[in-house]
């Protein structure tokens, strides 16, 4: 493993994009190899959603969802071997990525105070990261971490997208990869359409379409921009 030196600022890198571009996996494997914490953002606002469904909230109920999203203690560990989600001490790691979470977390994740709860969090990880952190999401680059070292805007086809994201949950049939394709343009459209922090690419990222490459070669062009602009000693 390579370890990035701290000398001042933490490193931040960040990638941002739409759903099943390959960003959680490959921030969490650049994390790995660089030395830095991880931060999966996704998996808070789903941790969020988690809670409301479980407490009865009506997460289209944007008034009720912004009381209630004060209550919750959502905790990430951004240790990038074993990265978690905790909601109230308890680990949700698995009911956050079933389809009744996956449905209702755009609702809850376009209501600015559960946002602005969740970008605390999130700075705060990051000033606690030893060395550093490479965070994934939606509004990273523009919003979260204007002052990130990298910023990353991943990008592939939706049906790609989807593909890879069936093949994760171990879907084969047709009319299942149908459904979770319909289940990517949705979530797309409404974390692209919302008012708060929506999905966007900041002017300053490097795009980089994941189309036509392996998590490999997506890792090692992205190890290769940090390298540019960070102090990463060579492997
Ligand atoms: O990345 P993942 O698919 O787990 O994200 C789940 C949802 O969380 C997204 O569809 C989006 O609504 C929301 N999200 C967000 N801002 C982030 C990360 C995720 O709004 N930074």
């Amino acid at each position: 493993m390579e370890t990035a030196d701290r000398s001042d600022a933490p490193v931040i890198v960040v990638l941002d994009g739409p759903a099943g571009t390959g960003k959680s996996t490959v921030s969490r494997e650049i994390a790995a190899r660089l030395g830095l914490s991880f931060l999966d953002t996704g998996a808070m606002y789903r941790a969020m959603t988690y809670w409301l469904l479980q407490n009865g909230v009506d997460v289209d109920d944007a008034e009720a969802v912004a009381l209630a999203s004060a209550k919750p203690v959502v905790r990430s560990g951004t240790d990038a071997a074993g990265p978690t989600i905790t909601v109230d001490g308890v680990d949700v790691s698995g009911p956050i990525r079933g389809t009744e979470v996956t449905s209702a977390v755009s609702a809850v994740s376009a209501v600015p105070e559960v946002r602005a709860r969740m970008v605390e969090l999130q700075r705060h990880s990051a000033e606690e990261a030893p060395v550093g952190i490479v965070a994934e999401g939606r509004d990273l680059g523009t919003v979260v971490f204007p002052g990130a070292v990298l910023k990353v805007f991943l990008t592939a086809s939706a049906g790609i997208r989807a593909t890879r994201r069936a093949a994760q949950l171990g879907v084969t049939e047709p009319t299942g990869v149908a459904e979770i394709l319909a289940d990517i343009e949705r979530r797309d459209a409404a974390d692209s359409g919302r008012a708060a922090s929506p999905l966007a690419k900041a002017a300053d990222a490097v795009e980089v379409d994941t189309t036509l490459m392996t998590p490999e070669e997506v890792i090692t062009r992205i190890i290769g921009l940090v390298r540019e602009r960070a102090a990463v000693p060579a492997s």
